[in-house]
């Protein structure tokens, strides 16, 4: 699909209506509620804020202009008012029918974000930053910086992206592509809300995956969604953690696993642990016994995903045999075990790397 134009919708903080002291960010994102305030202080009537929610939510409307059952008048006044939709820039669908995309938002930032069809669901990989800050030494998104947060319309935007272009609702959602959402979890948080209650996705379906920011884990479980935590451990001590997540230097692993704790104590959810294997460095037997014993009477689930090999990193991924004997280990150890490979692969690789790619393009 050849690229879309450059995003035309205004700066949100350029946003101020004619009454005095009410500023909007792009609507996207805003619940019901919200939305019918808003159109009463227009001098709207509250039912237009349901019809307002439909084509926002349902029929995907872009511009306000389009709501063809808005009076005529009142729309050309609010023409201006973005409703924080993005610009598929660039597209590429693998043979496994893994549909990987580049948005450009308003401010021409590019993201990533790919839909990832199976049998009974659709699942779209979002993005939470627009580079990411963390730095793990495997990850291609880490080894190209960080630029900002998204705002709680981007992320939403592009589930309905995804959706859109598959022609099928999305069921599941995973914060697993770029950024790290605990550092932007107010608008993760409203991003949840969102994507639960006006796109109509239940919590159980939402993922979200972090390295672990210290006191985040628990203000997300204080929120008592019944999102799964997946927390990317990767290693089962402290300085081998440390050596593939500079970031994890503060924030000792036992603090991590005991945050954990309070998160399945405070949801009644069990965490996902993610293990990249990395052959020669973290997939030896013996890493295997150690992650069993931290992981011990622990209620959670490890998710090994063999490594996705990235231009900037020498790493390898270790054989099936190398696989199967980790697995093997945690299984005698009753740990709760699954491997998972990315999908998409041949198409762009590995998350971060399609835009890494593209960057070229964009300056
Ligand atoms: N910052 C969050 C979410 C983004 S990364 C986090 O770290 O969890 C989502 C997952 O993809 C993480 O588990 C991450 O470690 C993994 N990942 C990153 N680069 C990878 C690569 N090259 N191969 C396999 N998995 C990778």
């Amino acid at each position: 699909m050849s690229a879309k134009s450059v995003s035309v919708l205004p700066s949100p903080k350029s946003h101020t209506l004619q009454q005095p002291n009410i500023s909007i960010p792009p609507l996207l994102g805003a619940s019901l509620e919200e939305l019918t305030a808003w159109v009463q202080q227009q001098g709207q009537p509250a039912y237009r804020g349901k019809q307002l929610h439909d084509w926002i939510y349902q029929k995907g409307v872009r511009t306000l202009c389009d709501i063809s059952v808005f009076p005529k008048q009142w729309r050309a006044d609010v023409a201006e008012i973005p409703i924080g939709r993005s610009n598929i820039h660039y597209r590429s669908v693998a043979s496994d029918d893994t549909v990987k995309y580049l948005l450009q938002l308003a401010d021409g930032q590019i993201i990533e974000s790919v839909g990832i069809p199976t049998e009974k669901r659709l699942t779209v990989c979002v993005s939470s930053q627009v580079g990411c800050p963390m730095a793990c030494d495997f990850c291609a998104t880490g080894k190209g910086g960080y630029k900002r947060n998204l705002a709680r319309h981007e992320i939403v935007d592009q589930v309905l992206t995804v959706q859109e272009d598959f022609q099928q609702r999305v069921s599941h959602v995973v914060f697993m592509g770029m950024g790290e959402p605990l550092l932007n979890t107010d608008h993760l948080i409203g991003a949840i809300k969102s994507l639960n209650q006006d796109v109509g996705i239940g919590q159980r379906n939402l993922t979200v995956s972090t390295v672990g920011i210290r006191d985040r884990i628990r203000q997300l479980a204080q929120h008592q969604f019944q999102v799964t935590l997946a927390v990317s451990l990767h290693a089962p001590n402290q300085a081998l953690r440390e050596q593939l997540i500079p970031s994890a230097r503060p924030y000792p692993i036992e603090d991590l696993l005991a945050e954990c704790r309070e998160y399945v104590e405070i949801t009644g959810r069990r965490v996902t642990f993610e293990y990249i294997l990395l052959a020669g460095v973290n997939d030896l037997p013996e890493h295997a016994l150690e992650l069993a014993q931290r992981l011990r009477g622990f209620q959670s689930h490890v998710n090994l995903i063999p490594y996705n090999p990235i231009q900037e990193a020498d790493y390898k991924r270790p054989n099936q045999n190398r696989i199967q004997a980790f697995v093997k280990v945690l299984k005698q150890q009753q740990i709760a075990v699954s491997v998972r490979y990315s999908r998409g692969l041949e198409a762009d690789a590995a998350c971060g790397q399609l835009r890494a790619k593209n960057q070229t393009k964009l300056s």
